[in-house]
């Protein structure tokens, strides 16, 4: 069993995002403690294979978890603006694009395998900042492609504000997870029911 969070995002940087858990509660729960932790999760996330993974942890890279943890928390602005129908703050939004930039900067155009010819940004190489630089690539192509009318943050008020899309057909999905923010909702409004009922 992995000891990340299961994601539930729909988007490689909203899972990422989501890597700060509970973010509205008395104690949000971090996953991302160390860069090898970081670089677990890209691996996890499927940006980078395991041989790859493994080789990045070898690295004491307190600058690229530094850098990783500020493009989160960009994305994170951005998005849950976003998601709330609001303008995305402009520094974040900056912030979003320079690591971009950073990141295509050290990326080869090769075309895709799967997107019918389309080409896509190959990172190779065991530059430390690769653990994060496909989660700005994919961050710049919600924003530019969308769907961002899908991106939603949890219903829960008080719980992870955790960000997804919602592919669902009438849009009508309304927390991070049934079994997290979705239960606990669920209990809350039994209590209140039940307590109305004295
Ligand atoms: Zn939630």
């Amino acid at each position: 069993m992995s000891a990340f969070l299961e994601p539930f995002g729909g988007a490689v940087c909203l899972d990422f995002a989501n890597t700060l858990d509970g973010r509205a509660t008395a104690q949000p729960a971090e996953y991302l403690h160390t860069y090898a932790d970081l670089a677990r999760w890209s691996a996890f996330a499927g940006l980078i294979d395991g041989a790859t993974s493994a080789r990045l942890r070898r690295h004491d890279a307190e600058a690229s978890l530094r850098a990783a943890l500020g493009l989160r928390e960009a994305i994170f602005e951005v998005f849950a603006a976003i998601g709330r129908g609001q303008e995305p703050p402009a520094g974040p939004l900056d912030e979003v694009r320079r690591r971009y930039a950073e990141a295509v900067a050290s990326a080869r155009l090769v075309p895709g395998t799967s997107s019918g010819g389309k080409f896509i940004w190959e990172f190779t190489g065991d530059e430390p900042d690769r653990a994060w630089w496909p989660i700005s690539v994919d961050a710049v192509r919600l924003l530019t492609e969308g769907p961002l009318d899908r991106v939603k943050t949890c219903a829960a008020e008080a719980g992870c504000i955790g960000l997804f899309v919602d592919t669902s057909k009438n849009r009508s999905r309304r927390w991070c997870t049934m079994d997290g923010c979705g239960v606990e909702a669920k209990v809350q409004r039994q209590a209140r029911r039940r307590a109305a009922r004295g």
